[in-house]
């Protein structure tokens, strides 16, 4: 097992495409480690560039405190799991897990032990013998670990493992993926572009967008305390909502206001406050769990219209006409279902707003000492 480190790392394809840019961030040995972002941020070719796949344009990878740059793949000892398992459909599951044993070419006594204590690990021994062509889905996943940790990797990359499977079978192999991962104890750095897979099975996700990192956290830090309005909206289903207003401190009190709302702050609100001097107009952030929706005004909660109710059961999604926000989305009980173009009360629950600089998109009261590298 191994702590792994990128240091200032780039990569730039054909002299111009800036995959991964000056990317820093340690994962801890036998952490679970995700990468996620949406599609074409340079996740794969930063675990590509660990693995050795792909040449590291600058910048340096360690292992262990290490350099490993000009290291070959072979003597890296990283394993990958990738999205279509890449099974040797002509082979049986013991082969299949025997493989890279033979590439290395092994004694055949050695090879025997280690595919059956990976196939008891994985449960795999009554299929030892079966063909892979019509395992299930989660047979398949565990063949295709049961490959790369065989050889007793020191980091184990999964590519996007479980991307490609119908939602239900996803959420299955999710539990079983990380069940699986942390009865092994190897450091894993795990590609993602599904939030719900990274908040659900990593210690820590780096978010990464256009080649750069955003954030560095563990799941709980990304959601509440996001450092800007990018990783804010890119976490969390239905998104954080955003709306432009303005912060006025009048008669000791410090209002929020916009075309469509106008309330004050908390005394916790304030004391965070207190001594601002910043732009005045920011960008707000509430996430769709803290708006508040009532049929009855009170004081502090400003009217706004139902745009559209789409029940969900045990949860009413509602959007609300907002001046400049396209969407705004409150989440509330499945029971309670205004009706649309009704007029509603709302509020915000101030302990999870943000407020964001409108043009730089930072996160005005983030600690950028605690990240974003995460240490
Ligand atoms: P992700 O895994 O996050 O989807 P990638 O690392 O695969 O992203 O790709 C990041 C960017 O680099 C994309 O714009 C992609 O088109 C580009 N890219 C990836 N591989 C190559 C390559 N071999 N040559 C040129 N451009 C590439
Ligand atoms: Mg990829």
């Amino acid at each position: 097992m191994a702590r792994v480190e990128l240091r200032h790392v780039w990569k730039i394809y054909n002299g111009n495409v800036e995959a991964v840019k000056d990317t820093t961030w340690k994962c801890e040995d036998g952490e679970f480690f995700s990468i996620l972002g949406p599609s074409g941020c340079g996740k794969s070719s930063s675990l590509r560039m660990i693995a050795g796949l792909e040449h590291i344009t600058r910048g340096e990878i360690l292992f262990d405190g290490q350099v490993i740059n000009s290291l070959p793949p072979a003597e890296r000892n990283v394993a990958m799991v990738f999205e279509n398992w890449a099974l040797y459909t002509n082979l049986s599951v013991y082969e299949n897990i025997a493989f890279p044993l033979r590439v290395r070419k092994m004694p055949e006594d050695v090879i025997d032990k280690k595919v059956k204590e990976a196939a008891a690990f994985l449960s795999l021994e009554s299929i030892l013998h079966s063909g892979v062509k019509r395992l299930s889905g989660g047979e398949m996943q565990r063949v295709s670990i049961g490959r790369a940790i065989v050889r007793n990797p020191s980091v184990l990359i999964m590519d996007e493992p479980i991307s490609h499977l119908d939602a239900a079978l996803r959420s299955k192999m999710r539990d079983e993926l990380k069940t699986q991962v942390e009865k092994l104890g190897v450091t894993t750095l795990y590609i993602t572009h599904d939030q719900v897979e990274a908040m659900a099975m990593a210690d820590r996700i780096a978010i990464m967008n256009l080649g750069e990192i955003q954030q560095i956290g563990t799941p709980l830090e990304i959601y509440y305390k996001p450092r800007n309005d990018f990783v804010a909206g890119f976490i969390g289903e239905p998104p954080m909502n955003f709306a432009l207003c303005e912060i006025k401190k009048e008669g000791g009190e410090w209002n929020i206001k916009s075309p469509s709302f106008n309330f004050v702050l908390n005394e916790k609100m304030k004391s965070l406050f207190n001594g601002y001097t910043g732009n005045p107009k920011l960008k707000i952030g509430v996430r769709p769990e803290d708006v508040q929706v009532s049929l009855d005004p009170s004081v502090n909660a400003f009217p706004l219209e139902v745009d559209f109710v789409e029940p969900q059961g045990d949860r009413t999604i509602i959007s609300l006409k907002l001046q400049g926000s396209d969407l705004f989305f409150a989440e509330i009980l499945g029971n309670f279902r205004p009706g649309i173009n009704q007029t509603v009360y709302v509020m915000f629950d101030q302990r999870h707003i943000n407020f964001f600089d409108p043009e730089s998109g930072i996160n005005i009261f983030f600690k950028e000492k605690r990240n974003v590298t995460g240490d």
